[in-house]
């Protein structure tokens, strides 16, 4: 008698080591970078989705802390020291924005410029979204621009940042996100996490598949909430977008928006979304915003020097602008839109 049950225990035993729990997908939502993140992670192990959960929270947390514009932040000290012509000691993150943020100046001839913090907070785009009700005064959009500030202006001896011009304000908004994600994908890999995503309001990195079937993602639709394409993906893949409906405010059927261009002081006009897929999340996210001020003339010669080929663009007349290596990728969904396959050296 004993002796059957000790074996039907050890049965038992042998049986509950065999049962492997099975793949699932993990989320994991909370607020931040003033959006939603959502992380998704497929896997067996469900204390070690958490533990990715965990480390990209308080990752995240960090970075908001040491990036935000206008809270108390590592950041707004530095703004704070330059509106003084004071200089500043950076900790290695401030010293890495700034150098990545001036050399996709450069490449953008200037489109994009981290500088242009004067001009959003001249317009309130750094203040809650129902409150931008109104144009500012052209006099004083020109009296920014009359001193151009720009993030060539800053330069770094030994970690100390000073800048020559006060009106300078750095917003790193426009890449912040790349940044981010690109350190949230690396560190669920040294996790051993391979099959996830990382999505930052539609801004998102993933990494392989989900039980072997791709992610599919949504692009959204700058003209209506709903997607505008898909795009199935089993490989680490960065898409960002840029709109002008994130953050706005519509004058007399004008939409004002969030992305500035630094030529003229004033949102960007004609393209209402950018949607970029590169190897590097910061240079994707950063060129999105650059295509944005780009505008229709100029969009196929910031991608050629930024090194961007997987590009689509959505004019507020409602044509959709893709080059043909996103072409391949993507399937459009809207089929109310015109479709212009364009080569970026055409
Ligand atoms: P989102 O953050 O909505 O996804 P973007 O990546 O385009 O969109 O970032 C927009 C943010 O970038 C703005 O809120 C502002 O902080 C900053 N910004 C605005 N204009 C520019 C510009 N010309 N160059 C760089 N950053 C910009
Ligand atoms: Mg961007």
């Amino acid at each position: 008698m004993l002796k059957h049950i000790f074996t039907s225990l050890l049965f038992i035993l042998f049986l509950t080591s065999c049962s492997k729990p099975e793949p699932q997908l993990f989320n994991d939502s909370f607020f931040t970078f003033g959006t939603n993140i959502t992380i998704s992670i497929y896997t067996d192990d469900e204390k070690l989705a958490q533990t990715g959960f965990k480390t990209i929270r308080d990752e995240f947390r960090t970075l908001n802390n040491q990036l935000h514009p206008w809270n108390p932040s590592e950041l707004h000290s530095l703004n704070a020291a330059i509106s003084k012509s004071q200089p500043h000691q950076l900790s290695p993150l401030l010293h890495l924005m700034i150098t990545e943020g001036q050399r996709f100046h450069k490449l953008s001839s200037g489109l994009f410029d981290p500088a242009v913090g004067s001009l959003v907070k001249l317009w309130k785009f750094d203040q809650a979204a129902n409150i931008h009700t109104s144009i500012p005064k052209d006099s004083d959009i020109k009296q920014i621009l009359s001193k151009r500030p720009s993030i060539s202006e800053i330069t770094i001896d030994q970690n100390m940042a000073v800048s020559s011009n006060d009106l300078v304000r750095l917003d790193f908004g426009g890449f912040a996100k790349g940044y981010a994600t690109d350190k949230a994908i690396e560190m669920l890999q040294n996790l051993g996490i391979n099959n996830a995503i990382v999505n930052a309001g539609g801004d998102l990195s993933a990494i392989g598949s989900k039980n072997n079937f791709p992610w599919k993602i949504g692009i959204r639709n700058p003209f209506y909430n709903g997607a505008i394409a898909a795009i199935s993906t089993n490989e680490r893949t960065n898409i960002f977008t840029s709109g002008n409906y994130e953050r706005y405010f519509e004058k007399d059927g004008t939409r004002f928006h969030h992305i500035i261009d630094p030529n003229t002081g004033y949102p960007s006009v004609e393209i209402a979304s950018a949607t970029v897929i590169h190897d590097s999340g910061i240079l994707a996210d950063a060129a999105a915003t650059a295509l944005m001020v780009a505008g229709l003339n100029n969009w196929k010669q910031t991608a050629k020097s930024m090194d961007i080929t997987k590009i689509m663009l959505i004019s507020s007349d409602k044509r959709i602008y893709i080059t043909p290596q996103m072409d391949k990728l993507v399937t459009i969904l809207d089929t109310g839109l015109t479709k212009v396959v364009e080569d970026i050296h055409q």
